[in-house]
């Protein structure tokens, strides 16, 4: 296996579209480093640039200008090389409804030229655990089902990157988290990872880097640590025993008074909660509840795509 870094790396790429003889800037001047191993994510609102970007990679749309490179492969100078380097999951469930599983394995295996005593099609299905659907048709298979044989077939040519397009859009709930655990597994035995989201809970969830991504440009890419740490803010409501009033002492935590609930807000890194807690001691206000609340990605997210605008 080759040495390298960054499983994708892209520097300086843009992307013009024309509709009706007018230009669409899809990415401008975009960068990303996804580390070998990581579960990455491509995060952003809907016309942000994350399809055309992994169509970009999968060579189905061509960059105007610009730096790609696949697990150290670059795919202007090695197409053909850089695309055995990755699978990818594409959003839409179509799966032609009178193939099985094993069937349709078989069949891409064919296509990437891989010879018969090569190919992992049972331990593909098993991993995805569609070992007992082997043979069933593909239009009796769940949602769920048919999301893990599209990612199955992506993995067919055992790919060393797996780029997932929107893998839970559309998807009940409960099939969410399914879906989650397999990413997990697959990234475990090795395959580096990159979905596109648009759902902040699955990139919390799953992810240990992101790249935040808005009209075509990169707003921020940190670990999910930093990113969440960029808001240090925290909500702490208490359910107090009886009527009571606001102490001055609590004023610059922005208070809200609601019949007996107390809400402040207050900045981790420079106010612990012990010394909000000696206030409402020292005031003789009594509570009986105590909630606190964290910032989440959410909040990161509103707050980058709010600085760029
Ligand atoms: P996302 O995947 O983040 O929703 P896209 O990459 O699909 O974003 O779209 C980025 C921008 O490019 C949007 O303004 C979209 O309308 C435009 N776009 C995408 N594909 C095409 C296309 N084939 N022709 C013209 N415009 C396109």
């Amino acid at each position: 296996m080759s040495d390298y870094k960054y499983s994708i790396e892209a520097k300086n790429v843009n992307k013009i579209y024309i509709k009706n003889s007018k230009k669409i800037n899809a990415l401008i001047e975009f960068d990303i480093q996804i580390k070998r191993g990581s579960i990455h994510g491509l995060l952003g609102p809907n016309g942000a640039g994350k399809s055309t970007f992994i169509n970009i990679l999968g060579g189905l749309v061509k960059k105007n200008t610009g730096k790609v490179s696949i697990c150290g492969i670059d795919i202007d100078k090695n197409s053909k090389q850089s695309k055995f380097k990755i699978g990818i999951v594409p959003q839409e469930l179509n799966i032609d409804p009178f193939f099985s599983p094993v069937e349709l394995l078989e069949l891409q295996a064919g296509l990437y030229g891989i010879p018969k005593n090569k190919r992992k099609t049972e331990e593909i299905l098993e991993n995805l655990k569609l070992t007992e659907q082997r043979n069933a048709y593909a239009r009796t298979l769940s949602g769920g089902m048919r999301r893990r044989l599209l990612i199955a077939k992506a993995l067919v040519h055992s790919p060393e990157m797996l780029i997932l397009d929107e893998p839970t859009a559309g998807v009940d709930i409960d099939i969410r988290a399914s879906v989650w655990n397999y990413i997990r597994k697959i990234n475990k035995l090795g395959t580096t990872i990159c979905l596109t989201t648009h759902y902040l809970e699955e990139a919390e969830n799953l992810c240990d880097s992101i790249t935040i991504i808005n009209f075509g440009k990169k707003i921020k890419e940190d670990t999910k640590e930093n990113l969440l740490n960029i808001i240090s803010n925290k909500t702490v409501s208490f359910t107090i025993n009886n009527d009571f009033i606001i102490p001055n002492d609590l004023q610059k935590f922005d208070p809200i008074k609601e019949n007996l609930k107390l809400t402040l807000k207050y900045d981790k890194n420079r106010t612990n909660l012990r010394e909000i807690i000696d206030i409402l001691n020292k005031s003789k206000i009594n509570f009986k509840e105590i909630n606190t609340f964290e910032s989440d990605l959410e909040d990161v997210f509103l707050k980058l795509v709010k600085i760029d605008d």
